[in-house]
């Protein structure tokens, strides 16, 4: 309600040709079949490469942007496929999240499961350094890596990554490897933009 009389004194522009209607027009970011790449044993999608109204839109929803992370939430959810159920976000690290005000990561997955109608699970992965405090020395060994997915994880689930961007898709490992740890399938990632990187990396 609030959102919607703020939409009426400061209409969303497009970021790139300023057009009024959405923060990220469809002739500055057309739809495109996404770019597909496989990064370790994580199929990848993207919405593009990360050049051009891509980059853009990723900079600027780093520097706080929230109307482009609704439009890039409902093209999120335009690119899943059929069996990408569960969605989870990366989550940022929290001083990151202090300076923009909201989690991107976490963000993009309920707004790209809201989209489309699928299930998207804040707090089922943590940033680890987020969590150390108030934790036992066992649970601290357990997080190993820079993610700690949440007990309240059921073993099994099926989970699909969503983040703005991938560059080698060691982030994307790492979630995935917290996860796994506590049993869940992870097979694809479904982020806004890949970039140059992902291409050199080897197989
Ligand atoms: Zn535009």
């Amino acid at each position: 309600m609030f959102d919607r009389a703020l939409d009426l004194l400061f209409p969303p522009r497009c970021l790139l040709c300023g057009r009024i209607g959405e923060a990220l027009c469809m002739d500055c970011a057309p739809n495109r079949a996404p770019l597909r790449r496989t990064l370790g044993d994580i199929e990848v999608r993207a919405l593009g490469p990360y050049d051009g109204a891509w980059r853009r839109a990723v900079l600027a929803l780093k520097e706080g942007r929230r109307d482009l992370a609704a439009v890039l939430g409902a093209r999120l959810g335009a690119a899943l496929a059929s069996d990408d159920v569960h969605l989870v976000g990366i989550p940022t690290s929290a001083s990151r999240r202090m300076r923009r005000g909201f989690d991107g990561g976490e963000c993009l997955a309920s707004l790209a499961a809201h989209a489309d109608g699928r299930m998207a699970s804040r707090a089922l992965i943590f940033a680890a350094r987020d969590r150390q405090r108030g934790r036992s020395r066992a649970e601290r060994l357990e997080a190993r890596g820079r993610f700690r997915a949440s007990e309240m994880l059921a073993a099994g689930t099926r989970v699909t990554l969503i983040d703005d961007v991938c560059t080698t898709g060691a982030t994307l490992a790492d979630a995935a490897f917290a996860l796994r740890a506590r049993g869940a399938i992870v097979e694809r990632a479904v982020v806004v933009a890949l970039t140059d990187a992902s291409r050199k990396r080897p197989r």
